[in-house]
């Protein structure tokens, strides 16, 4: 199983949450907020095979983006995944608007030298997102808890990105529908773990397992053909862009 996208440092048990995805052989994308959080990462999950740290710059935190963006530059290279990255300008978070883009500006400017797996936040900025993607010739990318459109969606998956789905997609009404629009190929499995709650709990890699079984259901297939569907999408995303 694979969780493309789970906050493993925001947990209140980061170790122990890790210990157990690794146990368990779940190939986690452990995303951070920050490059300096992304340095922690490295050094705690130095010895993991399955979670792997992800370098950060998340459009919530622009505040302090100028402080580490020579310190993204810095990691670049290294990082084997990106993320979190990308714009949020729900509500209130818009007065950040040009912080944010230059910052993302930043991301895609080392991406356009090295394309690496990128999990992508873009929260009432898919379009805007969707036109820097676009313009730069990068992807493709993951969009990860996809909030936009119908519309939106449609224009993602044409340029050959993909959407990582939750468990809280998978339980909304919205969803049933809007997955019946998206080829089998483009989906990947992820938690947004601790943020997303699973019967009250925060989730955790291992839950990608309901996201599956959700998918199954709706593809008419067994859990086993849809894991090997979502291994299959995300080796062929590795390799598309190694
Ligand atoms: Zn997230």
């Amino acid at each position: 199983m694979i969780d493309t996208h789970c906050h493993i440092d925001l947990y209140d048990n980061p170790l122990e949450v890790a210990a157990a995805a690794e146990k368990l052989a779940v190939k986690t994308v452990a995303v951070t907020y920050l490059p300096s959080h992304f340095v922690l990462a490295s050094k705690h999950l130095a010895g993991f095979k399955y979670v792997r740290p992800a370098l950060g710059l998340h459009p919530l935190v622009a505040k302090d983006h100028e402080a580490e963006l020579k310190l993204f530059a810095e990691c670049f290279g290294a990082a084997e995944y990106v993320g979190e990255v990308g714009l949020d300008f729900y509500g209130g978070n818009k007065a950040s608007k040009s912080i944010q883009e230059k910052s993302f500006a930043t991301v895609i400017h080392h991406l356009k030298k090295v394309s690496k797996f990128v999990t992508i936040h873009s929260r009432g900025a898919e379009d805007v997102v969707l036109t820097m993607l676009r313009e730069s010739g990068i992807g493709p990318v993951v969009f990860h808890w996809f909030s936009g459109s119908k519309r939106q969606l449609r224009n993602l998956l044409d340029a050959g990105h993909r959407i990582s789905i939750n468990t809280a997609m998978a339980d909304s009404p919205k969803w049933d529908e809007m997955i019946t629009f998206v080829p089998r190929s483009s989906v990947l499995t992820e938690t947004d773990g601790p943020f997303v709650k699973v019967n009250g709990h925060p989730a955790v890699p291992k839950n990608v397992g309901s996201v599956i079984s959700w998918l199954a259901e709706s593809w008419k297939t067994s859990p086993a053909l849809a894991t090997q569907q979502i291994e299959n999408n995300y080796n062929y995303l590795s390799e598309e862009l190694s």
